[in-house]
């Protein structure tokens, strides 16, 4: 039943904001639910009923670590890169070369974002 898990959710979260949570301009990473900020500060996702930690700009700053998992990123769409173009290169057929084209320049969409986010 679609509507009526819709309606607790719609309840849960009244509940919540009934409990002094707070309403925020940020959505969960996992289901897209727009996110509470309990009374003690934390992040809520009233959908998946759990706590969701998001590391804000300009807030508790693990650069490093950031930094560094940026650079995995980065490291491993540079590979599915290669490997897509590799793979173009070897195939005749239209339907995949059209799939491995749209990929293509999907990841490299990504690794411009993940370039954009070393920057910032
Ligand atoms: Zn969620």
């Amino acid at each position: 039943m679609q509507g009526k898990t819709e309606d607790t959710h719609i309840k849960r979260m009244a509940n919540l904001l009934r409990q002094g949570a707070t309403l925020t301009d940020l959505s969960c990473p996992a289901c897209g639910s727009p996110l509470f900020r309990l009374k003690d500060g934390s992040l809520w996702c009233g959908k998946d009923e759990k706590k969701v930690v998001i590391v804000k700009e300009g807030e508790e700053p693990p650069k490093t670590t950031s930094n560094k998992s940026m650079e995995t990123l980065e490291a491993t769409l540079l590979a599915k890169v290669q490997d897509i173009q590799g793979k173009i290169e070897r195939t005749e057929n239209v339907d995949e070369l059209s799939k491995l084209s749209t990929a293509l320049s999907e990841l490299l969409d990504s690794l411009e974002k993940v370039k954009r986010m070393k920057k910032s």
